[in-house]
């Protein structure tokens, strides 16, 4: 009967609407809209729970409830909820009523993957979530990660056939996902080059059931003594990863360049052998194969010149190779990989503002280490590199001279703001959106259009990335950078999460990143103001390697998230000048703090003094029920 109901309801109810991509009269005024997720949207593959935001737009005091599951509404109408999900097709009936109107609406989302329900009755697996799933090559103890998902609470094995010990491998269940098994297995070290084929089984299914699968893709066992493949890289300058995953797991300092002796094939991404100690891992399209090997790198010499700009340092050498560039607050370390030797001709001009000293070591065969020393209590302002022809140029950047007056204390200070994201109204959108549709870029282009005068009041030239409608990439943007001479990095944003993390499960607010030294002194004076003057919850001074922003090595760069725009409290405040003003004021601050100029006190409204003395008191939405 209920379920009858249920279908009879969901007949009539209509799909909710979403800004801005749907917009148009009916969906403005649709009594219920569903900003996230879309209609019939691909959620992550195997999610449990996803969050779900919109807006009720009905007069006077409303409630919601989605699924059975009571969810609170903010006074302006915005909710954000996280329910649970099942692999497959699932529907969102959202009621809303304010005791006279009520109204109902729908949402579909899809969690690809076979059903679980499909797994439960009987033995099965589902063949999109085993291992392999692209072709695997690999060395002599390798270890790989084998995984299947199939039916909960029964007996797995793997077999790899023809491999040493590769017979009734038995995998877990693990405890907190029903259904995944896992093992770990390690090509033995004395293995012989062979493909094996990778065949699964299930025992003690129900009803005592029983099932079995053998991976599309196989794994080769090949030998270090014949490598794959050597490889030329597409991409000069690409960053590797740590291990072959889709996303994530870069390595902070590495680049690649020039051409690359590759021993390990999976997922999509070929390992890229560096020294004995070192590997990294890089996308397959991005590398091309060559028959020809070019040979070994050998560095000639390293030359040093100073002017007031910088401290380059070119090395000599015979071909572009991977390299390592990590820079400490004392020193940076260059490291060149497929690179045999270096051959000592340093030719210094002595007049250097910056460095102390180099030293050179040979930390494994075929790579070559640059340790280069800054004098005491002088710290680069930033720094670039790239190869120019078969040379390695590093430039070590001194800090810019400003030109302060006692009224333009900036002046001669070019600062460059950064409004994240671009104007785009369909999906998928570029950057965050809110419950009631505020979108990220608009967002962002507020906060820097308020905040760049108050910084030219005292002298500094502002830069900005966007203004109006325009629309830069990321690279286009550090481009400009670098074009306009910019001295600071400077970029805002508002947060948001995956769909499939709880929004709601710890206080969420503000937080700064930074990667560099050189960036840090930036990052922590504008995060001390934040603390000072900003009310919503503190996530962080945030040292992050993968973000690009904050990986602009020529100057102090630094991303601030302001706020969560999901969130629908926080949406709020991102929407008025006033609710932002707090954003504006701490960035402006920290950045002139961190040039040592003293703030002119905050506007001596009583309002705005009270909002900073005594913050509202902090409120979150906590979901109704469960988690
Ligand atoms: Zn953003």
């Amino acid at each position: 009967m209920i379920l009858f109901s249920f279908c009879a309801q969901a007949e009539e109810t209509p799909v909710a609407p979403y800004l801005p991509a749907q917009e148009n009269k009916t969906s403005a005024e649709a009594p219920i809209t569903v900003q996230f997720p879309y209609e019939k949207m691909a959620v992550s593959r195997g999610a449990k729970n996803i969050f779900l935001f919109g807006k009720i737009n009905l007069p006077g005091k409303v409630s919601l409830d989605i699924n059975g599951v009571s969810v609170p509404v903010h006074p302006n109408g915005a909710f954000l909820a996280f329910l649970p999900v099942e692999n497959g097709e699932n529907a969102f009936l959202l009621t809303a009523t304010n005791g006279q109107e009520t109204a109902r609406a729908l949402r579909h989302v899809r969690v690809p993957g076979v059903k679980w329900k499909d797994l439960s009755g009987r033995a099965a697996f589902d063949p999109d979530e085993l291992f392999p799933q692209a072709p695997t090559e690999l060395l002599p103890g390798d270890t790989v990660g084998l995984y299947a998902r199939a039916t909960p609470g029964a007996e797995v094995t793997a077999t790899l056939s023809g491999l040493k010990n590769g017979k009734n491998i038995p995998l877990q269940e693990v405890s907190f996902m029903p259904g995944l098994y896992r093992a770990k297995f390690t090509i033995s070290p004395d293995q012989k080059p062979k493909t094996a084929k990778i065949v699964y089984h299930l025992k003690n299914g129900p009803q005592n059931t029983k099932a079995k699968i053998t991976a599309s893709k196989k794994l080769k066992v090949r030998s270090f003594k014949e490598p794959f493949t050597y490889a030329q890289v597409k991409t000069p300058g690409v960053k590797l990863r740590k291990i072959p995953t889709e996303k994530e797991n870069l390595f902070p300092f590495y680049r690649a360049y020039g051409e690359v002796r590759v021993t390990g094939r999976m997922n999509n991404q070929y390992r890229l052998f560096l020294n004995k100690e070192e590997s990294a891992w890089l996308e397959e399209d991005k590398l091309k194969t060559i028959s020809a090997w070019p040979g070994l790198n050998r560095l000639s010499g390293l030359d040093m010149t100073t002017d007031a700009e910088k401290t380059r340092l070119r090395f000599g050498g015979r071909r572009p190779v991977v390299v390592q560039i990590h820079e400490f607050t004392d020193r940076m370390e260059v490291a060149f990989y497929y690179t045999e030797n270096f051959d000592e001709n340093f030719n210094f001009d002595g007049t250097g503002l910056l460095v102390e000293q180099v030293v050179w070591s040979q930390p494994q065969r075929n790579t070559v280490l640059f340790k280069i020393y800054f004098k005491k209590g002088v710290q680069p302002w930033g720094h670039s590199y790239d190869f120019e022809g078969n040379d390695f140029v590093l430039d070590i950047i001194h800090r810019p001279e400003i030109t302060p007056t006692k009224n333009k204390p900036l002046k001669g200070a070019r600062i460059l703001i950064d409004a994240g994201h671009s104007p785009r109204r369909t999906i998928p959108y570029d950057g965050a959106i809110g419950p009631t549709g505020y979108m990220e870029y608009e967002a962002n282009l507020a906060l820097a259009e308020d905040l760049k005068p108050l910084l030219e009041k005292h002298g500094a030239t502002v830069l900005m990335t966007r203004e109006g409608k325009n629309r830069k990439s990321l690279q286009e943007r550090y481009k400009m950078a670098l074009q306009e001479k910019a001295h600071l990095f400077v970029s805002l944003h508002y947060n948001a999460l995956p769909e499939t993390i709880n929004p709601l499960s710890k206080p969420r607010g503000y937080s700064i990143y930074y990667n560099y030294p050189h960036s840090f002194e930036l990052a922590k004076s504008v995060y001390e103001s934040f603390t000072r003057l900003v009310s919503i919850p503190d996530n962080g001074l945030i040292a992050n390697d993968v973000l690009f922003i904050p990986r602009i090595p020529q100057m102090p760069s630094i991303l601030v998230e302001n706020a969560y725009l999901i969130l629908p409290e926080q949406e709020e405040m991102a929407k008025t000048r006033e609710g932002r003003a707090p954003f504006v004021r701490a960035v402006y601050e920290g950045i002139l703090k961190f040039y040592g100029v003293t703030p002119e006190p905050v506007l001596t409204e009583n309002r705005k003094r009270k909002t900073r003395k005594k913050p509202a008191r902090k409120t979150y939405l906590r979901p109704a029920k469960g988690k």
